[in-house]
């Protein structure tokens, strides 16, 4: 069930409290070595790739310090919006370390992009004939939806057919048709699965419909598996199994390369696998209350700051930093917005008072990134802890903050 333990000496219960009264709540703590290990994790599993490059998928987490640091690793920057890619360059991103992955956006944006000189990933054929009429000496990278709907296996979808995501696979004559017309060339691929992929095969599945294409298209540089690694939300959770995945993907990609005539870069996106167990959120409890069926612990934050359990009914775990000894009892943790906001239904945690502060776990990915002011809240500070000390990484927003772009006028 529950993890009680917290990973190394800089991160222990007695230092995360420290930092919490230090900074004051709520507050998001991350810890660099975690994710530094977690981009050396994925190095190693894919170390027999000579043209390996990792792109850190920067929605997860747009800290500047994060990306400087993940720049500092050797990764690269995977962005979907205009905006990314500009925090990538203040990171010190060379424009070729970032690609640019955006859905449905305009060709302005697009065109945007390349005055930045960053790789582009084109996912529809509308934009793609647009900016093949404009810009036919800029190669760019198509995504595609494989449709992998994984015959007998119940765990489904590499890109599914109703997906907004991607170039049909079955649109790969019209693709063809409109760089004859064009004269646009294309210098990689790439599919994004979006889902966890605890289903190797699936993945691979996947890939191997990437490669089919890949084949007809002379001059690629690069294959980018997209990501969706999964990292473990409890103890005994599933994760990605790195190593089998490596073994597979390896093989398949080798065979490729070989068919294929050269070594092409091996491309790797993820988000979640490197910031999301980096990060710490801590919650200071306002309230025990006790109602006719349960005993809620109500916390100074909400969906406000962190969304998922609300919004994709994400497990986080929810530790008692403040009374970790405590006779364990259950309690449900909910926030301070104004409508349902539940951290965690029904929970066993050490026995929680009113004054304690409550660790939520995973906190480093797809949490302060979707953060909002919602009821007039401030978004919370963050925390870095950078070779052994804690540094503040962005200030508790205040009232100036909320006010900044609103115009009075006289009523
Ligand atoms: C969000 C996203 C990722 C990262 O996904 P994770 O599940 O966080 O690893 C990678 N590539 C693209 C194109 C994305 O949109």
């Amino acid at each position: 069930m529950m993890s009680n333990e917290f990973k190394n000496s800089l991160i222990s219960r007695e230092n995360l409290i420290k930092i919490g009264n230090k900074y004051g709540t709520p507050l998001y703590i991350y810890d660099s070595l975690t994710i530094k290990n977690q981009y050396l994790k994925l190095q190693k599993a894919f170390s027999e790739i000579k043209h390996l490059k990792i792109y850190y998928a920067c929605k997860a987490n747009t800290n500047l310090n994060i990306l400087k640091f993940l720049q500092k690793l050797g990764s690269g920057l995977d962005t979907v919006s205009i905006q990314e890619v500009e925090l990538g360059l203040m990171a010190g991103f060379h424009p070729r370390e970032i690609i640019f992955t955006p859905n449905c956006v305009s060709i302005h944006e697009i065109n945007k992009a390349v005055d930045l000189g960053v790789r582009i990933n084109i996912d529809n054929l509308s934009i793609l004939e647009q900016f093949g009429n404009d810009k036919p000496y800029y190669p760019v990278g198509i995504r595609i939806n494989p449709h992998i709907m994984a015959g007998n296996n119940y765990k489904i979808s590499v890109g599914h057919v109703d997906s907004k995501f991607g170039i049909s696979y079955y649109q790969i004559p019209h693709l063809k048709r409109i760089l004859k017309n064009t004269g646009l060339k294309i210098d990689g691929f790439h599919m994004h699965t979006g889902s966890d992929i605890s289903d190797i095969e699936t993945f691979i599945k996947g890939a191997k419909v990437i490669f089919k294409i890949a084949i007809d298209f002379p001059n690629i540089d690069y294959i980018d598996f997209g990501s969706g690694f999964k990292v473990p939300y409890t103890k005994n959770d599933k994760k990605t199994d790195l190593n089998s995945l490596s073994f597979s993907l390896i093989k398949q990609f080798e065979d490729f390369c070989k068919i294929y005539g050269k070594k092409v870069t091996l491309i790797l996106e993820p988000g979640k696998f490197l910031v999301s167990e980096s990060g710490y959120f801590l919650v200071h409890v306002n309230v025990i209350k006790h109602t006719t069926s349960n005993v809620f612990a109500g916390v100074d934050s909400g969906f406000n700051h962190l969304i998922r359990p609300m919004y994709y009914e994400a497990y986080h775990s929810i530790e008692n930093l403040s009374n970790p000894n405590g006779c364990r009892r259950f309690y449900t943790v909910v926030g301070y917005i104004c409508e349902s906001d539940t951290f965690g239904f029904n929970r066993k945690i050490a026995e929680i008072r009113e004054g304690d502060i409550l660790c939520i776990k995973n906190a480093g990915a797809y949490c302060f990134s979707m953060s909002s002011n919602y009821n007039s809240r401030y978004r919370p500070s963050e925390v870095m802890i950078f070779k052994e000390k804690d540094f503040l990484i962005r200030k508790r927003e205040t009232m100036k903050d909320l006010l900044r772009n609103v115009i009075e006028i006289p009523i």
